[in-house]
């Protein structure tokens, strides 16, 4: 698999940031709710977890909302990658499911200050099946995505899904899988264009 930089692009949530570890903490220390990371087994972990839906719904809004005023840290490694494709073949390219693109450009302003936010296209698609449409518009070959789901989809159309691995993406698949930003890294072809 040969990879150059303007051909891949990023989901946000569980890929860029480590929102759903932010989630349990959140879940923990604002409601009492004591939920072990590693046994999320499905992406739609509201199934397996009980918890009111009120809360959930707050933390939802904040997440969606405010990730620049939390604790949401970037997935080890991410920053480096990005900016380095910032640097060589902008703009990096975020495609995300969330309702709305301009919390994220803020927390890449926060989180990632080295990038500058006009080597950033962020595309909010509100529904995860939309995200097709957008990794065909900009070419795209390449999405590295951490939802199952959503990497069939895109499969089926010709799009390369690079699965991120998380607890609820084990499942049997065809896909390669890359267990931290380093690993994307090295899939990279840097010097190909
Ligand atoms: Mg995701």
């Amino acid at each position: 698999m040969e990879i150059l930089a303007h051909e891949i692009a990023f989901d946000f949530d569980g890929v860029v940031a480590d929102t759903f570890r932010l989630f349990v903490q959140m879940a923990k220390r604002d409601y009492d709710v004591d939920i072990d990371y590693e046994s999320i087994k499905e992406y739609d972990f509201l199934r397996i977890i009980k918890m009111d839906q009120d809360h959930v719904a707050q933390l939802f809004s904040t997440l969606t909302y405010y990730p620049h005023e939390l604790d949401l840290e970037p997935n080890a490694g991410a920053a480096d990658v990005l900016t380095r494709i910032a640097e060589t073949a902008p703009p990096i390219s975020v495609v995300t499911a969330r309702p709305i693109s301009g919390p994220v450009e803020r927390w890449f302003e926060k989180n990632i200050p080295r990038i500058r936010p006009d080597s950033i296209r962020i595309s909010a698609t509100s529904e995860s099946t939309a995200k097709l449409e957008i990794l065909k518009q900009h070419g795209t070959r390449f999405f590295v995505e951490d939802r199952l789901d959503t990497c069939h989809l895109i499969a089926a159309q010709g799009i390369t899904p690079i699965v991120f691995d998380q607890p609820w993406n084990r499942e049997a698949h065809p896909y390669t899988v890359v267990k931290c930003w380093d690993e994307i890294d090295s899939l990279i072809t840097w010097n190909g264009r």
